[in-house]
């Protein structure tokens, strides 16, 4: 299990900034079941991204699907790609706040929480 002080981006922050619109990317925590195995990723969470825009046209027309994607970068193995979203909050229950640490997050995800059935 690689640590969170393994981000590449740590060292180069340029690399948090979204390809497509320059915007600066936000920690996304990955979940613990899926394939990549990191702790979190950066995804861009900019409404306005020409790529996540794009994205609805192109999801609609080839499959006729109300979906779409948004960029993520993969700061520990370096490789980055689509993660598909089905709606504006799509995810975005995962991004790790600014300023918060990778393990006070995590913390905090396993602490049974208020108000759930
Ligand atoms: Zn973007």
């Amino acid at each position: 299990m690689p640590v969170a002080d393994d981000d590449k981006t740590m060292a180069q922050p340029e690399l948090r900034l979204c390809p497509h619109c320059q915007q600066e990317m936000l920690r996304w925590y990955t979940p613990p079941d899926s394939t990549w195995g990191t702790p979190y990723q950066y995804v861009c969470f900019n409404d306005e991204c020409g790529y996540y825009q794009r994205g609805w046209e192109w999801m609609q027309t080839k499959y006729n699907k109300k979906a779409s994607y948004r960029h993520r970068y993969n700061p520990y193995g370096g490789d980055s790609g689509p993660v598909p979203v089905w709606s504006v909050t799509a995810l975005r229950e995962r991004i790790i706040p600014e300023g918060m640490s990778y393990e006070t997050y995590v913390m905090l995800q396993a602490a049974p929480r208020r108000g759930q059935a």
